[in-house]
């Protein structure tokens, strides 16, 4: 299979070149020449068989011409050394639990895929080279990633976060690994780490002399396993009898997993709908309102891993309905919540049902209640992240305290170590430069 770019103005590149690249050479998003289709003979009997097995048959539908079966087998088993549980909150609506990975956050399976495919992809070829993976955080990716690539050989990662605006335990997560993980603490916000990265990219002579790439969900190795616990969450739901007609919401904010959840559905997993569940920053929710795409600066909610105003997947979806408006308003829906409704969310549903959700959960519960499920529908909402990686802001919510995974609390109790930058690009480049071993990957590379 081969990949093309959403700008049209690049080269179709091999899978390999895609995941290495990150981006194309044109800055337009990767995607599939054709996107496969899984026989409903297996649909059917998705139910029989494990999340592992079910998983690799979507991988090998993917991934299979492009790398030995075998070796995909081990990637996503290794991916997937954690559960993603269907569990009852309300009568008619479920929550599909993806924090049971190492950072407690759904991002951990898309992480540990590409962590391991690049790793796989790199040893391959034979790079005598490192690959840089460069990626700016708000708190959530950097932790996920640096942990998915923690002791892949032949890659190394640089972490950019903005000073004094990331929770201590997100921090903890990406600053106390070491080996092959830099964190760097750049003074300034959030956008200023995001437009070193991007300039980085851009930049024609950097790249000529170190191969980077990104594990933001523009790249296909992290955003196309996020379609696995899609057809998982569908097996658990069709064990239970619930899986006849299934609305699932999604808390979006780059839309990676709301795509990766299309991609399911166009490869024949019978979705009846999907809702697009935001927080303030409702640039997608005006879209579908108005057909109008207008683009914003992010606002700071309490649900902070959505908090994006021009979200990157967005091309993928176009291009996945051919730009077709009313088509893309036929299989999605659109809420958005504001801090508000989240945390008046979190406590009734506390209060009501006993189950805590946190501030992202909170938006994609809501949309399905106001969607309004009819007699018959399944609602599945995506829990993408533990409560208790939000606990202050979950307990100042509920008046009261949260329990701690042990797993976050070993990232607390380690030392912290990180590189500090200011925010100008000249004093980021030189420290790449200087931290990097000569000669570069150079494939499909513009010379
Ligand atoms: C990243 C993240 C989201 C948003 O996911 P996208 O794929 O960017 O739409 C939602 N919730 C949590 C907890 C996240 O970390």
């Amino acid at each position: 299979m081969k990949y093309y770019s959403t700008n049209g103005k690049a080269p179709l590149v091999t899978l390999e070149d895609a995941v290495i690249q990150g981006l194309a050479d044109d800055r337009g998003l990767y995607m599939p020449e054709r996107v496969p289709h899984i026989d409903s003979d297996i649909i059917k009997t998705l139910k029989d068989r494990t999340f592992i097995e079910n998983s690799t048959i979507v991988a090998q539908a993917f991934f299979g011409d492009d790398m030995d079966a075998d070796a995909l087998a081990e990637i996503v088993s290794d991916t997937l050394s954690f559960e993603t549980p269907v569990i009852q909150v309300d009568s008619d609506i479920y929550s599909l639990e993806l924090f049971h990975g190492p950072t407690l956050a759904f991002k951990d399976v898309g992480a540990r895929f590409m962590a391991r495919m690049l790793g796989y992809f790199v040893r391959r070829k034979g790079l005598a080279d490192e690959v840089n993976v460069l990626v700016a955080t708000s708190g959530d990716t950097g932790g996920a990633v640096a942990n998915g690539f923690l002791g892949v050989e032949g890659v190394r990662v640089f972490v950019l976060y903005p000073k004094g605006k990331v929770s201590p335990l997100q921090e903890s997560q990406f600053t106390t690994l070491g080996r092959n993980i830099t964190a760097i603490e750049i003074d300034g916000r959030f956008d200023d780490c995001q437009a070193l990265v991007k300039e980085a990219f851009a930049d024609r002579e950097l790249n000529s002399r170190m191969q980077l790439t990104s594990a933001n969900s523009i790249n296909v190795a992290r955003f196309l396993p996020q379609s696995f616990y899609y057809f998982n969450a569908y097996a658990q739901l069709d064990r239970m009898g619930k899986a006849n007609d299934v609305i699932i919401s999604v808390p979006s904010g780059n839309f990676g997993n709301l795509t990766a959840g299309l991609f399911a559905a166009r490869m024949g997993l019978p979705v009846s709908r999907f809702i697009a569940a935001n927080n303030s920053n409702d640039v997608f929710f005006n879209y579908l309102q108005t057909g109008q795409y207008i683009p914003r600066p992010s606002i700071e909610t309490l649900a902070n891993a959505m908090d994006v105003g021009n979200p990157s997947n967005f091309a993928r979806i176009l291009e996945l309905y051919r730009n077709d408006y009313q088509a893309i308003r036929q299989m999605i829906s659109g809420f958005r919540y504001d801090d508000g409704q989240i945390a008046a969310a979190i406590r009734r549903i506390l209060s009501d049902t006993g189950y805590l959700l946190d501030p992202h959960g909170a938006c994609g519960y809501l949309a399905l209640e106001d969607y309004g499920l009819k007699q018959g529908q399944t609602g599945l909402f995506l829990e993408t992240a533990h409560p208790a990686k939000f606990k202050e802001t979950v307990e100042a919510i509920i008046g009261s305290e949260i329990d701690v995974p042990n797993s976050l609390k070993a990232f607390m109790n380690a030392e912290k170590h990180s590189v500090a930058l200011g925010s100008d690009y000249a004093g980021f480049r030189a420290y790449l430069a200087d931290n990097q071993a000569p000669p570069p990957y150079t494939a499909n590379r513009p010379s």
